[in-house]
């Protein structure tokens, strides 16, 4: 099979290609495990982590890739799930142990075999690959390969943090930074909890207007303008001024929960700014988001088909995986964007 490899840890630039294509020998499937057709694989912010060595794979080469759709070609033994012909995903989640307390309470996010597609086992900028039946999703059929990938990573993590916020109907929120993610959420707020006000904080004028667009009641640059308090708010910034600033804007047994991967040093010193009753008190909660859970990904592919949440894409062959990467890291974004892989 052909496969976009990472062989070494680099820097991404203009004039740097480090993922090479190579042809490796068919991957085949061991006892519960399928071997899937890769049809498209979207590209994550993630893989530049991985790339460039903030979240590097513990082994290489590896095969990246963590937002995987394609058909299953073959069923390993004792496969019980799936047929040949199925159409599934795999997202970020590879495999867990099984078998610890977070495993066996559908906390297997937190689990400390935890492995991630692309990153601790191959992923899918490939045209097969293999992962066990019961780490693989049902794509539902409304959804098109092309438009199922880019949703299994943004939009799992998104559903994860809005269910960690316990919001209610009626209850507002606020989204400090307006990612991809964080839209998915504006889309599934409003579906879901319709009564619910939506405020957006963003840097950009256009991410204000897109947020607008999509149904938030207001869209502001800084936390010292909202309006009003808040029950909940989900950050989604690399940066701790806008923690601070939500947990003064929250209410009384308000939420906040970073869904960030790592908080940049830059601007650490606003934490200096914290006053116990203004942030804190009144039982105020702060809450960070691990990875997703099974569950994320299987609820969030059905509420995306109810809704539906059709993502907007931009193609790449695999062989333009260096180019997809480099426009993301460049910021050269105009919808998510996503390897398509023919069938040799
Ligand atoms: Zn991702
Ligand atoms: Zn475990």
């Amino acid at each position: 099979m052909k496969a976009m490899v990472l062989e070494k840890i680099a820097l991404i630039t203009d004039t740097s290609a480090p993922l090479r294509l190579r042809t490796l020998p068919d991957p085949q499937p061991a006892e519960k495990e399928i071997l899937i057709q890769v049809s498209a694989c979207g590209v994550c912010h993630t893989e530049l982590d991985e790339i460039e060595g903030r979240t590097p794979p513990p082994l290489l080469p590896m095969i990246l890739g963590h937002q995987v759709v394609g058909k299953v070609l073959r069923c390993g033994p004792n496969t019980r799930r799936f047929r040949a012909g199925d159409r599934v995903g795999v997202a970020w989640i590879f495999s867990t142990c099984g078998d610890c307390a977070f495993c066996r309470q559908e906390l297997e996010n937190l689990c400390e075999d935890f492995c991630g597609t692309g990153r601790d086992a191959n992923g899918g900028y490939a045209e097969l690959m293999r992962v066990s039946e019961a780490f693989a999703f049902r794509i539902p059929e409304s959804i098109s390969d092309l438009h199922a990938a880019p949703l299994l990573c943004a939009g799992a993590i998104g559903y994860r943090s809005l269910r960690l916020t316990q919001l209610m109907d009626g209850q507002s929120l606020g989204l400090t930074g307006f990612g991809a993610s964080a839209h998915l959420v504006l889309k599934m707020v409003r579906y879901k909890y319709p009564a619910s006000k939506v405020y957006v904080f963003a840097r950009s004028e256009k991410e204000r207007r897109f947020a607008l667009e999509l149904g938030a009641c207001w869209a502001g640059d800084t936390a010292d303008e909202t309006p009003e308090k808040l029950d909940a708010v989900i950050d989604t910034t690399p940066a701790w001024k806008p923690v601070v600033e939500a947990l003064k804007n929250l209410k009384g047994n308000g939420r906040l929960v970073i869904n960030a991967i790592r908080k940049e040093d830059r601007d650490k010193n606003w934490l200096l700014n914290l006053d116990y009753p203004v942030h804190l008190w009144m039982e105020k909660e702060i809450k960070s988001v691990a990875n997703v859970a099974r569950s994320d990904v299987a609820d969030f592919l059905a509420l995306a088909a109810q809704i539906p949440i059709i993502p907007e894409v931009e193609t790449f062959a695999l062989a333009e995986a260096n180019k997809a990467l480099l426009e993301l890291k460049q910021r050269k974004i105009r919808g998510a964007k996503v390897l398509v892989i023919d069938a040799a």
